[in-house]
């Protein structure tokens, strides 16, 4: 049976924290169950940053240095840049005729953000910052991605993909599948709010050993938890929700939480630890890859046309049922 396909992008804004690594770590868990489709955004990224595009080649570069180091596999996934396949940009325009401006208007995060980017002094309203959503349904539809790894916070925009596509079909054909979420969890901020620069709770990626130990200090932990005879709560501890993910020897820590066995300071130090070990490799790997330039550019050149392929098969067949051809 043919695998399921998922398609997945990220931004390449130039701040790659453990969020975003806890994101690809569980890209790399579904490379081998899925048929796997990974871009680096750099349109997207336009949308709420569009003066200064000096530093989108090498921002691109530094993601595909981080996903590569970190795992992902460019034989197992098709890993690309998206403006390199323009066919994005098409459908993009095909499915924004179609799309009633409400639609777009009424995604949640839009006029959050909309405020937040406005009070940062970003003059945002643009047809780009309000058709972001647009553009991620024409990354999903253009491969017929069954499903997308989504945080709970972008179900919304792959609710639109949904109607998009239920639209589309009503209006000319049924093509594309209506993709499912596959909910990722997220690794939150050092204060327990969502990872973001813009909260200065986030651990950098490239952090040193030192830094790093800083970040895990300064970590909330369970707040009723005052002495250390105090039987803590690991579930509602920002600690613990790092331990899931570094250590695996997780469950026994989290009985020793709950029966005192170990103090917060500990925890933390053991935490840390456990942080430095694994980010150790996979730094030591994207230094070496980065002596190599050449050789990323080749890696992305190969996703490119592989996405194309598949993208130039899906345009042509959009083209011919809306007489386009
Ligand atoms: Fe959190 Fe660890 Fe303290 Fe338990 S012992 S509250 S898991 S930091």
């Amino acid at each position: 049976m043919a695998k399921k396909r998922i398609f997945s992008g990220m931004q390449p804004s130039g701040n790659f924290h453990m969020g975003n690594y806890q994101v690809l770590a569980n890209w790399i868990k579904m490379q081998a169950e899925y048929d796997c489709i990974y871009a680096i955004v750099d349109w997207h990224a336009l949308t709420s940053s569009y003066e200064d595009t000096s530093r989108i080649p090498e921002r691109i570069e530094h993601m595909a240095l981080d996903w590569l180091s970190a795992g992902l596999d460019p034989e197992k996934n098709i890993i690309f840049v998206q403006s390199h396949v323009k066919e994005h940009a098409e459908l993009h325009l095909l499915l924004s005729m179609m799309t009633p401006l409400s639609w777009l208007e009424r995604v949640p995060t839009y006029k959050d953000k909309l405020q937040q980017l406005g009070e940062m002094g970003k003059e945002i309203n643009t047809y780009g910052f309000l058709g972001y959503p647009e553009l991620m349904a024409a990354d999903i539809m253009l491969y017929k991605a069954d499903a997308v790894p989504v945080a709970e916070d972008q179900i919304p925009h792959l609710e639109l993909t949904r109607e998009i596509v239920r639209r589309f079909a009503n209006l000319y054909k049924p093509v594309f599948p209506e993709p499912q979420a596959i909910l990722s969890p997220l690794l939150p901020g050092i204060d327990g709010r969502k990872m973001s620069k813009s909260y200065g709770n986030e651990i950098p990626y490239a952090a040193e050993p030192d830094e790093l130990q800083a970040r895990v200090r300064l970590m909330i932990t369970d707040p009723q938890r005052v002495k250390k005879t105090d039987p803590g709560d690991p579930d509602i501890c920002t600690v613990y929700t790092f331990h899931k993910i570094f250590s695996p020897e997780h469950s026994e820590l989290a009985g020793h939480c709950r029966n005192a066995g170990i103090g917060c300071v500990d925890c933390k130090k053991r935490l840390a630890q456990k942080m430095i070990t694994t980010l150790a490799d996979v730094h030591g790997r994207r230094k070496e890859m980065a002596a190599k330039p050449d050789k990323i550019k080749e890696i992305l050149a190969y996703g490119a046309e592989r996405a194309r392929k598949i993208a130039a098969a899906t345009m042509e067949e959009v083209r011919s049922i809306m007489h386009l051809s």
